[in-house]
């Protein structure tokens, strides 16, 4: 905005006299809010002020020209929801099925909302628990991008209580109003994933002496969200202040998916069951536990109660899943699959060289049980992956065309180099 004026009015070029100027709308100095831009007869804006005014006038002209935010007139199926998810995310077959259909009627209540329709249907959020990198995030964003609706991602752990040092929970909404483009209309029908829900509770131990310690706080100001309310967004974030220019957003159509790790909530689902939990691991997803999967399945709202979060905010999110950790299997399919497997990142980017790499079985399965050392779930084979190929993306742009690398299990534990196919094997498969 600033660019289009005249370049001697700002007071970069002006010299010492403007060093005094202030703002002349919201009344700071150059000193505290930097460069101003100055108009005819002693008027000055600074940036802080031109980026709300440009807020404000992208809101009021879409109030003029209606919201160019579709109409739902067609819901995909939970059927065709669960396709679009196959496409990027491997396994969580429950996950997929339960977000599907809660989707599918969540879109299917703003239908019948906007025919204004007796019979309301009541939201339903989503709690999605799992280990971490198990795609609970993923599946959350793919969500969005298949319903092409905007979509924020907040952190529960970095929200306080207002007055506290941190985030208000109304920057959720301003995340999700920026991914909108401040089109308020089409941020009121997006998504919010909120996780690591399970660190809030007030028994948790995250004690800290500038956050709301018990979390009930943030819990109450989460549920009012979650419940829908009219929240004041302050567009530029951060605290707010009694003269600032506010965004009123209806969150009664957002939909909440939260998630979290819970740790040991299997135990806690094995004890209500009755079963005997001698011999249960530490591990609340390890593999070996035959109990596993039916303690995994049957995790009810009671349950999470024993985290400490209050059982509005829980009554508030009906719908759970839980999604397994990704095995050794899972992992080599994650590196392979979804349209956007990290292998077929990397062979894009060797094929803008005209060159091509493989991964040999060997050398993913290597890959894949390196991440589960790590224990951080599919979230860890990226940084595996680039670290491998960190000197053969080096050195690629100045190597000849026509070669296709092969990475071997040699490779991925650093015996070997990688090293260019012969010209003899040049037609076998391609990972
Ligand atoms: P979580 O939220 O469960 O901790 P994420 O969804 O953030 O985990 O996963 C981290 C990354 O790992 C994702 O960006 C994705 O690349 C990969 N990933 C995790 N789970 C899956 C999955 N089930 N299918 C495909 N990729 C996955």
């Amino acid at each position: 905005m600033s660019s289009g004026r005249n370049d001697n009015s700002t007071s970069g070029k002006g010299g010492a006299t403007r060093k005094n100027a202030f703002c002349s709308f919201c009344h700071k100095s150059y000193r505290d809010v930097g460069p101003l831009v100055e108009g005819p007869g002693d008027v000055y804006i600074c940036g802080e002020c031109i980026d709300l005014c440009q807020t404000i006038l992208t809101q009021e002209r879409r109030k003029h020209a209606g919201s160019n935010s579709k109409p739902l007139s067609k819901v995909p199926s939970p059927r065709e929801i669960t396709c679009r998810l196959n496409e990027y995310v491997v396994g969580q077959e429950h996950a997929k099925k339960v977000l599907s259909v809660a989707v599918h009627n969540h879109y299917k209540r703003l239908i019948n909302r906007d025919e204004g329709h007796d019979v309301v249907l009541d939201k339903s959020n989503v709690m999605l628990i799992g280990p971490t990198g198990s795609g609970k995030t993923l599946l959350a964003q793919t969500l969005a991008k298949i319903l092409d609706v905007p979509f924020a991602i907040g952190d529960a752990t970095t929200l306080t209580e207002a007055g506290y040092v941190g985030e208000d929970v109304e920057n959720l909404i301003l995340k999700l109003l920026h991914a909108a483009d401040f089109d308020v209309e089409l941020a009121q029908r997006g998504i919010i994933y909120i996780d690591e829900i399970d660190k809030i509770g007030k028994t948790s131990q995250n004690i800290s002496i500038t956050r709301d310690v018990s979390g009930e706080g943030v819990q109450q100001s989460l549920l009012k969200m979650l419940e829908g309310t009219i929240t004041n967004v302050p567009p530029q974030g951060g605290r707010k202040h009694p003269e600032q220019h506010y965004i009123p957003v209806d969150t009664t159509n957002i939909l909440f998916i939260c998630g979290g790790t819970f740790v040991g909530l299997e135990n806690i689902v094995g004890q209500r069951l009755g079963k005997k939990t001698i011999g249960f691991t530490n591990s609340p997803f390890s593999a070996q536990d035959n109990n596993k999967a039916s303690y995994w399945g049957n995790v009810t709202s009671e349950d999470i109660h024993h985290f400490g979060l209050i059982p509005e905010l829980v009554g508030r999110l009906p719908v759970i899943s839980t999604l397994e950790q990704l095995d050794e299997e899972a992992l080599i399919r994650v590196m392979s699959e979804p349209k956007n497997a990290i292998i077929k990142q990397y062979r894009r980017l060797f094929q803008m060289e005209d060159s091509d790499v493989e991964f040999t079985d060997a050398a993913l399965k290597a890959i894949a049980q390196k991440a589960l050392e790590k224990k951080s779930g599919a979230r860890g084979l990226r940084s595996i992956v680039e670290e491998i190929m960190l000197d053969i993306m080096y050195e690629l742009p100045d190597l000849p065309n026509g070669v296709t690398y092969r990475i071997t299990e040699a490779v991925v534990h650093g015996r070997e180099a990688i090293l260019p196919i012969p010209e003899t094997e040049k037609v076998t498969k391609i990972a």
